[in-house]
């Protein structure tokens, strides 16, 4: 039985007769109708309004004029052929305030949609609005404004949902759940402990990596329920240039989102963090009603088979989309360059990634090095069956073809915590054995560092380090399924252990949200649209945990102090990172002659994952002393360091 997508999407992709005998599967269509013009979409003057559509398979296109979501089109204008496929009307006055959609003609059909370069929406994204953008600028905006970084590698990443930040009713935010409540300061929760924003900037993170912040799809959370308790992570993109209205006070108003949205990401660079927006460009909510499908049908999405209209599903979500046609390559390009400019963006992370293609991603980092070489570009490179060559595949395999887009390290995170496809298998921190070379993998960064250390990246800041992300188990939850016969106690060494094997090892460390307090989502691996309850920063639960959060931020503190953890090359790290001998199930190395700069001359890390104590032979380079762990060292003298089990010491000789 087919499926309701492929049902619905027996679309007519046009009369061929319109676009002279080719069809939007030929190649020969971008030749014809790429169009390479920065003025797609509505430009509003003081005299004027211009819009440019591109739909060259359309015999006919109109602007169709709203003056509220629920009433019925104003006004109807016909849109004249422009170039390349474009259709373009100039109306001689100011249409501020107005919502519109554009209407086509594909076949027989008439389809109306939204601008896909709309900047600005009605509530749920249903109608395209025109607004000032000059007004959407919040007090005392700064548009170039951000605090300084230029090295991928110095990235230490958090990754936080806006409503779970400040939506727990301890959070002590006036606006909680929302972008002004992201964006509070001073908020204080139980036993007076920092909470929201200020909790952020006191871990000592250098950026903030946003669950999805653009416009999802109505069928998650509608937007007019603002106040509701609804709940959705946001992967199933609407409007890709606007922001999502559940997270602004007032989401009818199209100005407001905007400037709520601004307003926290300047907060945020106030406070010396940098911003990551998380973005989904590889598949829609529904590629029959969206704009993409409606205005161009069939162009802009992948096939299995045309004439079945079988839409390619590597995305799990129902449809891809065709990065490598260039119009969508430029609707990629053009919507991050909007957001690096418009918003003051820092960075961008790209869901499933390895359905886009190469040279999308690699066209994406030479844009962003224009704006800011110090943006972040991070993505999922994973390997996923969709219809595209594999040669072409942005994923990880292909990395060593994209310079400076980081790889997600998903062989570090399942080493480190167990596969998350097997509940029981334990991690390298739970037990597991025979896991020290997979470890020592990720601690060089991912890069091909000799014969048995070596995977897939060429660089460190093509590799993201992590062991919890909003994917999968949280830590705690996993140890609790691979670990259950271990005390609390033995489970938070485990927990602390991980995560500073992500902080100490080369390339970019990520952490997420509450991964500081040992959060839970009560054994939940997927809480994409569970409610509050488990997804909420339960501050509560921070509270009770403020020793964890104080060792988190001692071990960021520690990466901040010392370039070695952060070397910039492949080179560098060879030269400069060695593992030493040690005992089973242990790991040490040691970041040698002021390896990238540092202070220190050497530093020696050792991680002991035995639950007993172990004995190792510290190398005799001159007077070390501890520099992290004090805790833990039962005793060193001579160069013999003793240390207890599940533990994390650092010595350095100065
Ligand atoms: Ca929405």
């Amino acid at each position: 039985m087919p499926t309701q997508n492929e049902v619905k999407f027996e679309l007519d992709f046009g009369d061929p007769e319109v676009t002279g005998g080719v069809t939007v599967f030929d190649p020969q269509f971008d030749e014809l109708f790429y169009y390479d013009g920065n003025d797609l979409g509505v430009h509003l003057f003081a005299d004027r309004t211009t819009f440019r559509l591109w739909a060259p398979t359309a015999s006919a296109a109109h602007l169709v004029l709203y003056k509220s979501n629920n009433t019925k089109a104003v006004k109807e204008i016909d849109m004249i052929r422009g170039s390349r496929g474009t259709w373009t009307l100039t109306v001689p006055e100011s249409l501020e305030g107005w919502l519109y959609t554009y209407k086509v003609l594909i076949g027989r059909q008439f389809h109306e949609a939204l601008d896909p370069y709309t900047r600005a929406v009605a509530v749920n994204g249903d109608k395209s609005a025109i607004v000032d953008m000059t007004k959407t600028n919040p007090d005392g905006w700064r548009p170039t404004f951000k605090p300084s970084f230029t090295q991928q590698t110095d990235a230490i990443i958090y990754e936080v949902h806006v409503r779970d930040l400040t939506v727990h009713p301890q959070s002590g935010a006036h606006n909680r759940g929302k972008f002004l409540g992201a964006a509070e300061t001073g908020t204080r929760g139980p036993n007076g402990i920092l909470t929201g924003l200020d909790h952020i900037v006191s871990m000592g993170v250098t950026h903030v990596q946003l669950l999805p912040i653009f416009d999802y799809a109505t069928t998650s959370v509608d937007e007019t329920e603002p106040d509701g308790t609804k709940y959705n992570w946001g992967y199933d993109p609407k409007n890709y240039n606007v922001p999502e209205g559940y997270y602004a006070t007032d989401p009818y108003e199209p100005i407001t989102r905007i400037k709520e949205l601004k307003h926290m990401i300047q907060a945020m660079h106030n406070k010396g963090l940098r911003v990551i927006m998380d973005v989904v460009y590889n598949h829609v909510a529904d590629a029959y009603k969206h704009a993409l499908g409606q205005l161009v049908p069939g162009y802009f999405f992948r096939y299995w088979d045309e004439a079945k209209q079988q839409l390619s599903n590597g995305s799990g979500c129902g449809n891809d989309t065709a990065s490598e046609r260039l119009m969508m390559r430029k609707y990629i390009l053009d919507s991050v360059n909007y957001w690096a400019t418009e918003y003051n963006l820092d960075g961008f992370r790209f869901d499933l990634m390895g359905l886009h293609d190469i040279e999308t991603m690699r066209q994406v980092r030479t844009m962003l090095n224009k704006i800011d070489p110090g943006m972040v570009l991070i993505g999922e490179g994973w390997y996923l069956n969709t219809s595209l060559d594999d040669s072409k595949k942005a994923n990880i395999y292909n990395s060593w073809q994209m310079p400076g887009v980081g790889q997600f390290n998903d062989a570090l995170r399942n080493t480190l915590k167990g596969n998350p496809f097997e509940e029981r298998a334990q991690g390298y921190v739970g037990g597991g054995k025979f896991l020290e070379n997979e470890v020592r993998k990720g601690i060089v960064g991912g890069i091909p560092y000799n014969e048995y250390i070596h995977s897939i990246v060429a660089e460190p800041d093509q590799n993201v380090n992590y062991v919890e992300c909003h994917d999968n188990h949280t830590m705690w939850d996993k140890l609790k399924l691979t670990n259950g016969f271990d005390t609390r106690k033995t489970r938070r060494r485990m927990h602390r252990l991980s995560s500073a094997i992500v902080l100490m090892s080369q390339g970019i460390a990520f952490i997420h949200a509450g991964q500081e307090f040992m959060r839970t989502k009560f054994g939940c691996e997927n809480s994409y649209n569970l409610p509050d309850a488990i997804n909420q920063m339960d501050w509560s639960r921070a509270s009770q945990h403020q020793d964890d959060v104080a060792y988190m931020r001692a071990m960021i503190a520690l990466r901040k102090a010392h370039k070695a953890f952060r070397m910039k090359t492949t080179a560098e790290i060879k030269a400069h990172l060695m593992f030493e001998d040690c005992p089973g199930h242990t790991i040490a190395f040691t970041l040698r002659d002021h390896a990238n700069g540092d202070g220190s001359k050497h530093l020696y890390v050792v991680f002991n994952a035995n639950q007993s104590s172990s004995r190792l032979q510290v190398p005799a380079l001159g007077d070390w002393r501890i520099a992290f762990g004090h805790e833990h060292v039962e005793q060193f003298t001579d160069n013999i360091l003793e240390m207890e089990g599940l533990s994390t010491v650092v010595l350095e000789i100065v």
